[in-house]
């Protein structure tokens, strides 16, 4: 049974209900967490901005830095336990669920450089006057996380956040937040001070929105799907609370003629398999120049066909969707492309230890998708990938930023002056070239256009949405 986390103590919930929490891998219910409500809410918030005004608050930048070297230390210290929560609670396959650990271990080493290296500018100004400009802390930060990438995701948006000083609270979907409940607690073991890091669990429709609505957050990261994400900013409008929002996307990768398909069929594969393709950035669209298209078809089938699909815990290389309602609404896609006469061109298999409780979906990849299909606009946040032909470079620019969302985009061609010609025409948040980064890249600013979101966060260039930019403006002559 677990409570919220707030002001470095264990805080039951002030409705008294609890939430069950299933493994995705059997269906069974192995543990309960707190139901937040507004009151939770409130007593979090209150929590942060106490610490921002008190101990959290006036430690320095390099204090700062050094606990968030020492917590990425002691994630790694605790590595195994927390990718052990991880796998059971998001169905991940274990080796994912250690690369995850690793990468929120990454993050917080890289917030912690980046502590004592915010700085402000002097501007060039009218004789007589000196200006200068200070990068200050928002304050209390909110944090929306989803359930596909909880460690990831606390990560990058936590970990940037507290590098600029502000306290944060923290509301994980309600699938999956074990893993953030302990990375808290180890905050507090290494010395955080109370109230720096708060985290309520409960449902988006009740803990999410009252952190949404709350008067005293000052800045909200949400991490989910479109439509919470434009509500939630709609909401936070009330108050004026700016929102940095990543929101997923349907993201292609462009396959040329003279791409090396040894490197770039792995990659693909990966792309889509990963965390059972809910991943934000999952390379769900494989765009092929039609004089190689059954090449690459025949060289994907051949990989799709030995993947294998299993619990968590079997280590395989897909493990179960997250949840029930998830596995129905991949299989509404699936059954949708089946009665339009989309053809199946390769799925892997699912092992005889999968229970039939467990959420499976098997990887499949479907040829011949027309690019208005629902299959080729929508995200499925599934392992299904959608693979179609194209004619020359305009055609495959135009499939490539033909939908609504704009969130991560590739290239796979050995001509130069086509890969750096064709990345300025991606409509994407982040191009890659002969390579894909689905999910990857701490150092990497990642953010969306269009519906895949605003704002950046991870790299550097995120510490900038979690301050506010002061202008000085000094006369002395
Ligand atoms: P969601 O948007 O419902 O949930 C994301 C987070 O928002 C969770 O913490 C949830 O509790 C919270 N939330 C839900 N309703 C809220 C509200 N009214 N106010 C404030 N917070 C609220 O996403 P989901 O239902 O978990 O997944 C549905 C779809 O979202 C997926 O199929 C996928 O398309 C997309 N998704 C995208 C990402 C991503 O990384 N971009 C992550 C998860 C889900």
């Amino acid at each position: 049974m677990k409570q919220h986390f707030i002001n470095n103590r264990w805080v039951a919930p002030a409705s008294g209900e609890f939430i069950p929490v299933i493994n995705p891998s059997n269906g069974q219910t192995f543990d309960n967490l707190a139901r937040g409500n507004a009151q939770d809410i409130d007593v979090a918030v209150r929590a942060a901005r106490a610490a921002f005004e008190g101990p959290w608050g006036r430690l320095t930048a390099t204090e700062r830095g050094r606990l968030l070297q020492k917590l990425s230390q002691a994630m790694l210290d605790h590595a195994e336990e927390l990718a052990q929560l991880e796998s059971q609670d998001c169905g991940k396959p274990l080796k994912q669920a250690r690369a995850d650990v690793t990468a929120i271990a990454r993050y917080f080493e890289f917030y912690a450089g980046a502590a004592d290296k915010l700085m402000g500018e002097t501007i060039p100004y009218q004789n007589g006057y000196t200006v200068l400009t200070l990068r200050e802390p928002q304050g209390v930060t909110g944090h929306i996380v989803p359930w596909n990438y909880p460690l990831q995701i606390f990560g990058r948006s936590v970990g940037g956040s507290l590098a600029a000083g502000n306290a944060c609270v923290v509301k994980p979907a309600e699938d999956a937040c074990l893993s953030l409940l302990r990375v808290a607690e180890i905050a507090a073991e290494v010395g955080f001070p109370a109230g720096a890091i708060n985290v309520v669990t409960g449902y988006g429709h009740e803990a999410g929105d009252a952190l949404t609505r709350h008067p005293g957050i000052d800045h909200i990261s949400f991490t989910g799907s479109p439509n919470i994400g434009k509500l939630v900013v709609q909401i936070a409008a009330e108050h004026h609370t700016p929102v940095t929002t990543e929101l997923g996307g349907k993201s292609p990768q462009v396959v040329f003629a003279d791409a090396d398909l040894d490197v770039l069929v792995p990659v693909v594969v990966n792309a889509i398999v990963q965390n059972a393709g809910q991943t934000c950035s999952a390379g769900s669209r494989v765009l092929v120049e039609r004089s190689i298209y059954e090449t690459v078809i025949a060289r994907l089938t051949q990989t799709f066909e030995q993947l294998r699909v299993g619990p968590a815990e079997m280590d395989l290389d897909c493990g179960p969707l997250i949840r029930q309602t998830q596995l129905q609404r991949v299989k509404g896609f699936l059954d949708e492309a089946q009665r339009d006469g989309l053809k199946i061109a390769a799925q892997g298999q699912l092992v005889k230890e999968a229970s039939s409780d467990g959420f499976y979906q098997v990887p499949t990849l479907i040829r011949d998708v027309p690019p208005t299909h629902r299959l080729a606009q929508e995200e499925v946040f599934g392992p299904v990938v959608a693979i179609m032909p194209f004619d020359d470079e305009a055609h495959a620019v135009a499939l490539a930023n033909g939908t609504e969302f704009g969130l991560v985009s590739s290239i796979w061609t050995r001509d130069g002056a086509r890969q750096m010609r064709l990345a300025r025409q991606m409509r994407s948040g982040q191009v890659f070239i002969n390579n894909y980064g689905a999910g990857g890249g701490i150092e990497l600013p990642f953010g969306g256009v269009k519906a895949s979101g605003h704002g950046r966060e991870k790299g550097f260039e995120a510490l900038y949405s979690f301050t506010v930019l002061k202008t000085i403006s000094i006369k002395h002559d």
